[in-house]
């Protein structure tokens, strides 16, 4: 994409839309976005009420670098668009068994305070640390930062190094075998499977080598902008648009123009608008279904099972509770069991994690004063044609509970409204198949290859972009 000008028609306004759209600028290209919302985002949205304000999607904000990039190559500063936090403790993670762990973004502290609180020494912790992001260093060139269907790509020195210490990465084992093989307190195994669910994936299958996650948020490091999540997406919007990149709101596409096996635009409400280059920055199963139903499927990624999806409860709590933090996992006494009703029976059992997200504790803003601004977060199965508000109301009676528990004390009078998202809002908002948030699962050995890639490989002139579709964070 480096030739002169072109007309380039992208699908969405998601982040990743909004991402690409900024570099195709910058190489001089007339960008235009078509979203079916009104508004900029897709899963990146606020919602404001009586006072509160939370964050709907993402909470969990690692790897500024790549957002940086973004505005280092317009020649902006990014810091006079964003402010952008690190807690010293961003997360607590809570067991079952009534430990607590603070997660320091400090890696010394943190060591010491995995160490002394369970059965695992400092050496075995620090050694695993060093593992992911050794896992990182060897894998980003393989499919991170770049395209994993290029043959090129896998001749590359960096690539070649990769692949030469493939026994490193642990690709034929699962997340939890790798674990166990680190540590040997199970709290300690626990903590480190449940960023499987960063990928909506399952750790007892999931490969190895996705404890690269982990990576991230230990060695990257955690932050939070203040004005929460929504800053990352205002920001990223208004570069854009200082660049010259047209968003159209309300246009919800409904056709690729494919001639001669050649993407040459887009049809909206009837209206066929020609470009050069089409980006669908949508769910890649939903562009082949819906976008282009006469043409050739990628029949094995499209078919290939889906990401377990995730039940959000936004409370506004009129307490404020200070054994919590800006993130607070509290995991399942038996994640195996958790897993095993997800995937096997669809369902959300007694065993689950839940996550608490109180940006409050960063933005003094986002809840009156004394009271708290809850996200609490449940792994949820997709969409199978379940009673999801015969769930709805199950879950969040066992979640009271469960809270009572860890927190001593019943938090169901302090709420004092309450929003319940479950994935039937997911696929609504955003038009994805099953609700489905992470796309195609990651639970198999070769499951990255079952990913589409960031470019058709039968039409000309369409790629795609966004956690929907490929896995790279790097346009082609
Ligand atoms: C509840 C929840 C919690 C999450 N937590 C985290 C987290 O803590 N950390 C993290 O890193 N990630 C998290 N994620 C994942 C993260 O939000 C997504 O990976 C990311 O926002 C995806 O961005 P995207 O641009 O790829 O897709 P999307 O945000 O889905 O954007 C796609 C856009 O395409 C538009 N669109 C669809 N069809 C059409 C059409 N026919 N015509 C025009 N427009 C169309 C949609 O409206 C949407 O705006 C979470 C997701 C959810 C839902």
């Amino acid at each position: 994409m480096k030739d002169a000008s072109k007309r380039i028609s992208i699908i969405g306004a998601g982040i990743a839309g909004i991402a690409a759209a900024i570099r195709l600028a910058l190489q001089g290209h007339q960008v235009t976005v078509y979203e079916a919302n009104d508004y900029p985002g897709g899963k990146v949205f606020e919602w404001e009420f009586e006072g509160y304000r939370f964050d709907m999607g993402p909470t969990v904000f690692t790897m500024p670098a790549y957002l940086e990039e973004l505005f280092d190559l317009a020649g902006k500063n990014m810091g006079d668009y964003i402010e952008i936090l690190q807690p010293e403790v961003p997360f607590h993670y809570f067991f079952g068994d009534g430990l607590v762990l603070h997660f320091y973004s400090d890696l010394e502290k943190l060591i010491t305070e995995i160490a002394t609180k369970t059965n695992d020494s400092p050496e075995a912790i620090k050694a695993y640390f060093k593992n992911v992001e050794t896992k990182f260093e060897l894998t980003k060139n393989v499919f991170l930062h770049n395209s994993l269907n290029i043959l090129s790509n896998y001749l590359t020195k960096d690539a070649l190094r990769g692949m030469l210490r493939i026994g490193e990465v642990d690709v034929f084992t699962s997340m939890d075998k790798s674990n166990r093989v680190a540590f040997r307190d199970q709290r300690t195994v626990d903590l480190f499977n449940s960023f499987a669910s960063y990928l909506g994936s399952n750790p007892y299958k999931a490969p190895g080598v996705l404890n690269v996650i982990s990576h991230f948020q230990i060695n990257g490091g955690v932050y939070l902008p203040v004005g929460g999540m929504q800053s990352i997406l205002n920001a990223l919007y208004t570069l854009a648009c200082e660049l010259g990149v047209t968003f159209q709101f309300g246009q919800k596409v409904e056709r690729i123009l494919v001639q001669d096996k050649k993407a040459c635009g887009i049809s909206v409400q009837g209206q066929d608008f020609p470009s050069d280059l089409v980006i669908s920055n949508m769910d890649v199963y939903f562009t082949y279904k819906h976008l282009m139903p006469d043409q050739v499927e990628p029949k094995k990624v499209l078919d290939h099972p889906k990401s377990h999806s995730v039940m959000v409860f936004h409370w506004g709590m009129k307490k404020s509770f200070p054994q919590l933090a800006l993130h607070n996992m509290f995991l399942s006494s038996d994640m195996s069991d958790e897993y095993n009703t997800i995937y096997k029976n669809a369902d959300i059992g007694d065993h689950f994690t839940y996550y608490i997200n109180i940006s409050k504790k960063i933005n003094e803003g986002d809840a009156p004063d004394g009271c708290e601004n809850w996200y609490v977060l449940v792994n949820a199965p997709n969409l199978q044609g379940q009673d999801w508000d015969a769930m709805q109301q199950k879950v969040r009676k066992k979640l009271l509970a469960k809270l009572a528990l860890a927190l001593g004390e019943d938090v169901e009078p302090c709420i004092q409204f309450e929003r319940i998202r479950d994935p039937r809002d997911h696929a609504r908002q955003t038009n994805i198949a099953f609700g489905a948030i992470y796309g195609n699962s990651f639970d198999q050995t070769f499951s990255a290859f079952l990913r589409h890639s960031n470019f058709s490989k039968r039409i000309e002139n369409l790629y795609f972009c966004g956690g929907l579709s490929t896995l790279e964070v790097v346009s082609h």
